[in-house]
């Protein structure tokens, strides 16, 4: 085979000559990290873009995920969602909190709330949703609960980067949101990530979680951790921000063309998009049903045959990987929604540049 592979997604990259003249700055400057220009200045873009009033860099979201969870002070159990990215539950075993998995709905393959009041114990003091897809969680059920039962939220949005909800920001709810910009994301800083806060007390208690405890020169006030951006990452960012509509905009436009050219397609299913909401296009996910022809697995097979990497987000569950397997809720009696999505979904590649011609030999290889 001598064309190139096509994988599930490709890191957008502005022109190279864009960034020499960050570059050019960075060495003339010699501010390296530790909150520098470039890292202030990303920070107020993104608060900017995003319509957020706080936010903090991170190194990654995995980072800032463990850091959320120190910053909102949460104990014992918490509720979460075994359909997602490791790096959710893992934040959670960092922190040595026990996560309690909750299945998921079918439609848009986020945490059910209709099933997260059954899993609240005594022990439980906080629920990790994931927004998963970029698809909106039901975050008004879930704020609910929250209030009912004195429960922290914090929001794994790192699929929901420039995603509004009833005209506003979906990172404004719950009680922290952490975003990813590693370079898999819609918005990619090589690694990255940041924490959206409410108010500017908690942004600074998690600026100072990120940086080692430090309140001052003299002043370690917590077992804070390393979760600083780097001016490089910061700097990548804010060129990256330039061009990210475009980058959007190119993903909206992958993501109609498979829905038109997958719909007639018999056993087939896409994900419905709700009404007037956006997603962020990150993922194409479809669900490979009973009626299709051959098994999922024999058609993620076929396209990697041809070339094309496609992936199967998420399988396994986090609920069956080693470290999650023996606890009482990965039970899989108890998840069957997730079990089924883990089964039968498939992410086709989308990213900016994927031609209209490679989507089609996409389609024909799904349809042929
Ligand atoms: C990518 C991802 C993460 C981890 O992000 P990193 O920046 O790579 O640490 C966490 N949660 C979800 C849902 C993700 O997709």
């Amino acid at each position: 085979m001598n064309k190139k592979p096509i994988y599930v997604t490709q890191p957008f990259l502005p022109p190279l000559e864009e960034f020499i003249p960050s570059l050019q700055a960075i060495w003339d400057s010699k501010v390296l990290t530790n909150g520098g220009p470039f890292h202030q200045q990303l920070e107020k873009a993104l608060c900017e873009y995003l319509g957020v009033e706080h936010l903090s860099l991170f190194t990654n979201a995995t980072i800032a995920l463990v850091t959320a969870l120190q910053a909102l002070e949460v104990e014992g159990e918490v509720i979460t969602t075994p359909y997602s990215f490791v790096a959710t539950a893992h934040s959670l075993l960092w922190n040595k909190l026990k996560p309690v998995f909750v299945d998921i709905e079918p439609d848009t393959l986020n945490l059910d709330p209709a099933r997260i009041e059954a899993a609240i114990t005594p022990q439980t003091t906080a629920i990790l949703p994931v927004h998963c897809y970029g698809y909106p969680c039901d975050v008004t059920a879930i704020r609910k609960i929250a209030e009912t039962h004195k429960l922290k939220v914090l929001y794994d949005a790192a699929h929901a980067f420039g995603v509004n909800f009833q005209g506003q920001s979906l990172l404004n709810q719950g009680d922290l949101s952490v975003l990813s910009f590693h370079a898999t994301k819609v918005f990619n800083t090589f690694e990255g990530g940041a924490i959206i806060s409410p108010d500017l007390a908690t942004k600074q208690k998690i600026d100072r979680l990120k940086n080692f405890g430090y309140v001052n020169e003299v002043t370690v006030e917590s077992a804070g951790l390393n979760g600083k951006m780097s001016e490089i990452h910061a700097a990548f960012g804010l060129l990256q921000l330039k061009h990210i509509d475009e980058a959007r905009q190119q993903r909206r436009l992958v993501d109609a063309h498979y829905r038109r050219a997958l719909a007639p397609v018999k056993g087939i299913k896409i994900l419905p998009l709700i009404e007037g909401q956006e997603t962020s296009y990150s993922y194409f996910p479809l669900r490979v049903r009973k009626d299709y022809p051959t098994s999922r697995d024999e058609l993620y097979q076929k396209l990697k045959d041809a070339g094309i990497f496609s992936r199967r987000y998420f399988y396994p569950l986090i609920s069956d990987l080693t470290p999650y397997r023996n606890m009482p809720s990965s039970d899989p009696s108890l998840l069957p929604v997730a079990h089924q999505a883990a089964e039968e979904i498939l992410c086709l590649p989308i990213y900016p540049g994927l031609s209209a011609a490679q989507i089609e030999e996409i389609v024909q290889l799904i349809s042929g």
